[in-house]
This record gives structure tokens, C-alpha cells and sequence, in this order.
């Protein structure tokens, strides 16, 4: 993004600076935060007492401001502000939302969002339930409090239902899985990760190292006493593996690990152009019981404009192909906002994607550069990634499926990832790891494994490039080799 502006940022009565940079790097991406006398335009944070905060933003086109109070009556479930933490909690909100309503009168209009930023909403909306609150109230103080329009909030607390009843049948103990195959058959022009060509060498060069790891992580879960719940190979597209490798890695996985309490493993055949009945026969075979297909979009148009080298009908092959091979579950992710794509297109994509009833569907939107921007239906990009948003949810929603787990992409006002299930086929998985629930271990390059300690989480990273990963595989498995034990409360 081309950053033309730049906007300087001073706080008066706090040290949340990071909570305004966000802030505006969120809601006004245009513009560069830098400090102060840097530059004309200026943010003006101030709190008060605590109590009462203003945001003051002198931009080249004028001079704007936005105020939040806290009274104890109608704010006091959210912000109990009766120990520091949660009077830092509460100078965060004050500082945002007056941040939040400067920006709006920017713009002449709010954000479906509102004053609410960080990537787990649903955790805003768990709080307020576990202080009590029933479900409808919980919902109309995510509207009155951080001012989200009613249908995030409902998103928000629908999400922190499943997370809560996830998190009560956990165990200290329980832990979950993930396998990174970092390779894709072409690299998406949207992609994020880091994602290789996958070449016979680099793969089966990178498989021997990923064993490796698996061995060293199995003795060392069993040493120190954890309980594997959930597993999840992703990537990446983890078929680019050949029929044999993907055999031979499920079976290294469960000779080196004890997977005898695992109710859920589930397998990202991603790209429909990897898939064929001898990878499925395989993971069936392996227990699988869940795999995720796809397509991105219906449109062979825009799958060739973002390099995807699958047509729309590969995905309904692989569809029919899965379907017919077991009865495990299906998930598919489609991105609403891609380049090129029109707003009938991608419901009537969605549309058809429900009609063949995974038991799955996960909504991802393409982060928004420049949310102003015209597009060639005459909307600007944000009004078009909401009528898809909202329209597609009414689909969802009319077709039985509800929202079990929702995240939102970093600094991105419209970015929002919400995962769809029919009939409470839930995938553990994804709440787990994004609700950071238990702790999670990652093996393969790029992995992130998340400890659970007292007071937080211990980050233990591998490398992101599988060339570097296979380099020191040594020291990589060495260090899975002896974990500490779980975190069992204070
Ligand atoms: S399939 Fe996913 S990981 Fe692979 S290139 Fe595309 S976006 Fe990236």
C-alpha cells in the first residue's frame, strides 16, 4: 500500500500509544503514523481521570474529533476497572473508541465494526458472557459498548458460545497438532504465507526433515504428559504430496505419536487440482475425518486473474470424488472481495457451494488496501465486500449454517474470516488454535508452536523457508525432544 501521508501521534494522559497506532492504521490506512513534529497532520490522544478520553485528528481537510466516557452503570460489566489490568482494559477502550469517532466524522459514516479492533472478537463477547450476561444482552452491549453493527455482534456472540463449550470440556493436559506442508502447486497472487513450488526434491528432501521433527515431538508430548485432541495437516496444500508420501507421513504420525485420544484429524487437500481417489483412498485409510476442498471462487475468470491454475469444475470433481469416498466431513473456503470478482458472482458461487451441503463453509475477506477505491461496478471496495458479507450470510444462515469461530486479519477494518457449520459439525481445531484454548505444537517450516504457561503463552518458532527448516533440522527436532509439562492452572 502507497502511503502518501503522514500523521503524527501524541498522547496526553496515557501510555496506549500502541492501542492509537493501531487504531489508525486500522481505520485509516492512508496515512503513516510517525512521532510527534514529524509532520503537519496530527492524532491528539488524551484520557482523563481514566474516565473520559478525546482524540483530536487535524488532517490537511480539517480538524475532527471524537470523546468516550465510562460511566460505571452502563459500561461496568464490560470495563469492571477494579484491578489495573482492567483499568489498562478499560484506557484501551476509552482511547480506541475516541479514536473510532474522530475517524467517523472523517468519513461522514461508521464501520460495521465499530470501535472494535484485535483479531478475536469472540473473545470480547466471552468475557461479557462468563460475567453473566445471557445471550441477547451480550449482544446489545457489543452494540452499545463497542458500537458493532447487530449482525457482527451476533457473529461475536454466536462464536463465543461454541468457544465456551470447547473450552469447558478441555483437560490441562489436552493439546493439538499442526503439520505445515509449505508447498502449492502455483503460488496465489493473494497468498500470504510462504508458500514453495512444489518440486519431487525440494518435497521428498523436506518430508525426511518433517519425520524427523514428528519423531522428536512424539517423545517429547509423551514425556511431559500431554493429551493429543486435535490434528491438522495444512499448508500450504499438503496434497502436493504423492499418494505414497502422504501414507508414508500418516503413518510416521501415528507410530510416533499417541493419537488414541485424537477426535479430530483433518486434512487441507486445499488446491482441487491435487486431489485424486488414491490421496483420498489413502487418508481415509489413515483416519482422516475431515478435509478441507477450496475453490476460493466459482469464477474461472478470477481464478486465472489470481493464479490458480484449477478451474471452477476441478473443485466439483473433487467435491463429488471426496463425497463419494467416505463419510467424513467437508469444508470449503471460499474469499469473498477477490480482484475482478462481482458481487452476483460470488453469491451465486456460494450459493452453489451450499447447495452441495459441506458439513463446513469457511468465508474469508481479501484485506482492503484502499476501501475507497472505485470499483468496476461503480461501488467502492468496501460497499461491495459488504454486500457480499451480508448478503452471503443471509444465504448461510437460511440454509441452516451458523457461525462456530471467526477471526479478524491484523489492522484490517474489513477483513473478518468466519467459519460456518451445519448441523454443529464444529472443527475443534480452528477454535483451539485461534482462541489459543490449549496449547498447540507445529512441526514443518513456518511452525508456530503455542505453550500454555502461567500468565500467557511460550512461542517456540521454526523456520519460515523449508530450505532453512531442512538446514537445521537437528537442532529443530532437538528442541521438540524435551517439552515442558502442561500448564495446569495457577
Ligand atoms: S493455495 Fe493457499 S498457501 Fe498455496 S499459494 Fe494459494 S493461498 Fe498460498
Amino acid at each position: 500500500m502507497r502511503r502518501e501521508n503522514a500523521i503524527a501521534v501524541l498522547c496526553r494522559g496515557h501510555d496506549e500509544r500502541h492501542a492509537v497506532v493501531a487504531g489508525l492504521t486500522m481505520h485509516l490506512p492512508e496515512y503513516a503514523p510517525v512521532p510527534e513534529g514529524e509532520c503537519d497532520a496530527g492524532c491528539v490522544s488524551t484520557l482523563i481521570d481514566g474516565t473520559r478520553a478525546t482524540c483530536e485528528l487535524r488532517l490537511p481537510m480539517g480538524r475532527y474529533v471524537g470523546e468516550a466516557s465510562w460511566d460505571p452503570e452502563r459500561h461496568g460489566v464490560c470495563f469492571p476497572a477494579d484491578t489495573p489490568e482492567e483499568q489498562r482494559r478499560r484506557c484501551r477502550w476509552l482511547v480506541g473508541l475516541s479514536l473510532y469517532r474522530a475517524v467517523c466524522d472523517v468519513r461522514g459514516h461508521d464501520s460495521p465494526w465499530g470501535g472494535l479492533s484485535g483479531v478475536r472478537p469472540a473473545k470480547v463477547a466471552a468475557y461479557i458472557l462468563r460475567r453473566g450476561c445471557g445471550f441477547q444482552k451480550t449482544q446489545q452491549l457489543l452494540c452499545d459498548v463497542y458500537l458493532l453493527h447487530p449482525d457482527k455482534a451476533a457473529l461475536c456472540a454466536e462464536a463465543a458460545v461454541e468457544e465456551m463449550k470447547i473450552a469447558a470440556a478441555l483437560r490441562p493436559e489436552d493439546a493439538a497438532l499442526y503439520v505445515g506442508i509449505p508447498f502449492c502447486p502455483t503460488v496465489c497472487g493473494y497468498c500470504s504465507f510462504v508458500s514453495r513450488r512444489a518440486t519431487p526434491d525440494a518435497l521428498s528432501g523436506y518430508c525426511e526433515s518433517l519425520h524427523s521433527e514428528i519423531s522428536s515431538l512424539g517423545r517429547g508430548l509423551y514425556n511431559a504428559g500431554y493429551r493429543v485432541r486435535a490434528l491438522y495437516i495444512g499448508g500450504g496444500t499438503p496434497t502436493v504430496l504423492d499418494a505414497d508420501s502422504l501414507e508414508a507421513l500418516c503413518s510416521h504420525m501415528r507410530a510416533s505419536v499417541d493419537l488414541s485420544a485424537c477426535g479430530e484429524f483433518t486434512v487441507e487437500a486445499g488446491r482441487p487440482d491435487t486431489v485424486t481417489t488414491e490421496k483420498l483412498s489413502v487418508l481415509k485409510d489413515a483416519g482422516v475425518g475431515r478435509i478441507c476442498i477450496n475453490p476460493q471462487t466459482l469464477s474461472d475468470d478470477v481464478l486465472v486473474g489470481i493464479g490458480r491454475r484449477h478451474t471452477a469444475d476441478d473443485f466439483r470433481c473433487a467435491f463429488r470424488m471426496a463425497r463419494d469416498m467416505a463419510d467424513w466431513e467437508i469444508n470449503c473456503d471460499l474469499i469473498a472481495g477477490l480482484p475482478g470478482e462481482t458481487v452476483d458472482g460470488y453469491l451465486s458461487g456460494l450459493s452453489e457451494i451450499i447447495s452441495m451441503l459441506p458439513e463446513q463453509i469457511t468465508v474469508h475477506s481479501l484485506a482492503l488496501k484502499n476501501a475507497s477505491r472505485m470499483t468496476e461496478e461503480g461501488q467502492t471496495l468496501s460497499d461491495r465486500l459488504g454486500r457480499m458479507l451480508t448478503d452471503g450470510e443471509k444465504l448461510l444462515r437460511d440454509a441452516g449454517y451458523r457461525p462456530y469461530y471467526i477471526y479478524r486479519q491484523k489492522f484490517s477494518e474489513g477483513g473478518e474470516n468466519v467459519g460456518w457449520m451445519k448441523e454443529h459439525r464444529i472443527n475443534a481445531y480452528n477454535i483451539l488454535m485461534m482462541e489459543e484454548l490449549c496449547s498447540v505444537f507445529a512441526v514443518g517450516a513456518g511452525g508456530v508452536s503455542k505453550i500454555l504457561r502461567s500468565g500467557g503463552l511460550d512461542r517456540m518458532t521454526n523456520p519460515k523457508y523449508p530450505d532453512e527448516y531442512c538446514n537445521r533440522i537437528g537442532e529443530i527436532a532437538e528442541r521438540k525432544r524435551v517439552l515442558p509439562k502442561p500448564y495446569r492452572g495457577a
